[in-house]
């Protein structure tokens, strides 16, 4: 019997945030310690992502996860029973072997996935370490709290408003650690709440898939200043706390045109509505500035707008092909990780760490649909990548990636990325 050797590995369903079936898998050692992990699930997905197996059919309106668990329990465990859980890259090449199929589309990347996290987890607490310290250990990274890019006004396909653009984050960058940068979102959260409820009534108090409110708005304009509003309101400053959007443009894109602000528009024409936007209002970061094909309109905007941080979400999902091209032809500046945008652990840090050898930002990301599993809060703060998108601090599945990053601060008292993000704008 050894501590390390995989002895049984057994998912099931449980919610994610919106009410549908996710996979949750537990793996445990011969020595008895065990560790699980939940995996996210997507609105707003890129086209080339792995495929996220559902049954089809009537059960949960075709959402159900049973083949997905029947290939953990029936396919995975039996060939990964007996591995060292500490060999994350071994582990991860037997499923991808197994599954054989360029995109995951045998075996279902959430049901791969579910397998990958939670033997990470495992790995680290059968040593007795932290998961950001396993995560840092075993990639040679250096570990740092990340600034959060709060989600704190919601439109697009995660809230029921006629924003075309999906995201409007705060960045609280000139804060002086991770506490007190989630002590201003949270004050600026409540001061956006009162502000919209006064201006758009109590139907502005709903909040989207990511627990950002949800007023009737249509422009984004309008968006960008009641959060400016909100920043100066509870006593923020610009340099204390700039702003940030995802477009997640592929979803109002059709026919060549894209639709925003009521209008139909060109590409060309976007280009020039994201340099007036970004020289009116502080952005910081801006997501997805044109559709998932279009890698020479991203270049043309991030020479264009230098150094404003482009971020590729949907271009790149986190696969290294599509970052490589990225990179040759400079379309964006920053890769949004999205562990189950590829389906591996080790898949999803090698794009991650290329990313950073290509002198690449790296924002962790979590998805609409999630549950509380906090492992991407390790994730960030192990890899060292000082970025992390979890939504707004609201709803418990957002939250409690908040408050791992919390309770990290105060247990390692590690440095807060703030200041170091501060100098790239
Ligand atoms: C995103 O687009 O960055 C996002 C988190 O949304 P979804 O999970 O719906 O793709
Ligand atoms: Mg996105």
């Amino acid at each position: 019997m050894t501590n390390y050797s995989i002895a049984s590995v057994k998912s099931r369903w449980i919610l994610d945030s919106r009410g549908n079936p996710t996979l949750e898998t537990q793996v445990k050692t011969e020595s008895g310690i065990m560790a699980t992990a939940a995996v996210p699930s997507g609105a707003s997905k890129g086209e080339y992502e792995a495929l996220e197996l559902r049954d089809g059919g009537k059960q949960f309106h075709g959402m159900g996860v049973t083949k997905a668990i029947s290939n953990v329990n029936e396919i995975i465990a039996p060939r990964i029973k007996g591995m060292d859980v500490r060999d994350q890259k071994a582990l991860d090449d037997a499923m991808i072997a197994l599954d054989g199929t360029p995109n995951k589309s045998k075996l279902g990347a959430n049901a791969i996935l579910s397998v990958s996290l939670a033997a990470s987890r495992l790995a680290a607490k059968a040593q007795n370490l932290e998961l950001h310290t396993w995560i840092s250990k075993l990639y040679s990274t250096r570990e740092i709290l990340p600034v959060p890019f709060s989600n704190v006004l919601n439109g697009g396909e995660h809230a029921g408003n006629d924003l075309s653009i999906q995201e409007f984050m705060l960045v609280p960058l000139g804060l002086k650690n991770f506490s007190t940068a989630i002590e201003a979102v949270s004050e600026v959260y409540a001061s956006l709440k009162t502000f919209v409820t006064k201006k758009y009534g109590p139907v502005a108090k709903n909040v989207g898939d990511e627990g950002g409110v949800a007023p009737p708005m249509s422009k984004t304009s309008e968006a960008l200043s009641a959060l400016e509003d909100a920043i100066q309101e509870a006593g923020y400053t610009e340099g204390e706390i700039r702003l940030a959007m995802d477009a997640a443009s592929s979803t109002f894109y059709a026919n060549k045109k894209y639709k925003i602000d009521g209008k139909l528009i060109s590409p060309e024409e976007l280009f020039d509505y994201w340099k007036s936007i970004i020289k009116d209002y502080k952005i910081f970061s801006l997501e997805d500035p044109f559709e998932q094909n279009d890698f020479a309109s991203t270049a043309k905007l991030t020479k264009a707008t230098k150094p404003l941080q482009i971020v590729g979400d949907d271009l790149f999902v986190t696969q290294l092909a599509r970052l490589r091209k990225g990179v040759e032809e400079g379309a964006a500046n920053a890769l949004l990780l999205k562990v189950n945008q590829i389906g591996t652990l080790s898949e999803a840090v090698q794009a991650g760490l290329f990313a950073i050898k290509s002198s690449y930002s790296v924002m962790v990301s979590h998805r609409s649909g999630e549950t509380t599993d906090d492992f991407i809060a390790d994730l960030a703060v192990g890899l060292g990548t000082g970025q992390i998108k979890t939504g707004a601090p609201a709803r418990g599945e957002r939250v409690s990636k908040y408050n791992r990053l919390l309770r990290i601060e105060e247990d390692t008292g590690l440095a807060y990325a703030g200041p170091s993000l501060a100098q790239k704008s």
